[in-house]
């Protein structure tokens, strides 16, 4: 299932360190290398899916517990109140570096505009 040149299948695996901040049986959550806010979180299932419709349509269940995680992580990082945002790139004009799925939660700061351009 998940792909040897894969950059989060690695981080996965363990053989790429992370800075984890939540884990399950099928889901991991780990700070971003380049922080876009305070708070910067991937949350990616440990299986490898491309993206945001493959993960869908592969296994709804799946896409499932990674949206409830980054809701667990956005609640233990304080973020319930002040309020965060939930980002996912798909492919090139989104700008998508990482071809396994992540969502991005982002918070700790006032957000501003969803899109910068
Ligand atoms: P994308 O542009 O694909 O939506 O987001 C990829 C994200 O992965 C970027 O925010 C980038 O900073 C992050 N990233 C790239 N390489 C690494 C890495 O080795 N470790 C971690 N923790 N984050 C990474
Ligand atoms: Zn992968």
């Amino acid at each position: 299932m998940n792909d040897p040149d894969c950059l989060f299948c690695k981080i996965v695996d363990g053989q790429i360190p992370s800075t984890k901040v939540l884990e399950t049986d099928r889901v991991l959550a780990f700070r971003d290398i380049k922080p876009a806010a305070p708070v910067h979180v991937l949350v990616i299932p440990k299986d490898h899916h491309a993206n945001t419709a493959e993960l869908s349509r592969a296994d709804a269940g799946l896409a499932a517990e990674v949206l409830a995680a980054a809701a667990d992580v956005a609640d233990a990082e304080g973020l319930a109140d002040p309020g965060w945002r939930l980002l996912a790139n798909s492919g090139d004009d989104a700008g998508q570096e990482v071809h396994h799925v992540h969502l991005h939660v982002l918070g700790g700061r006032p957000l501003g505009p969803m899109l910068s351009g």
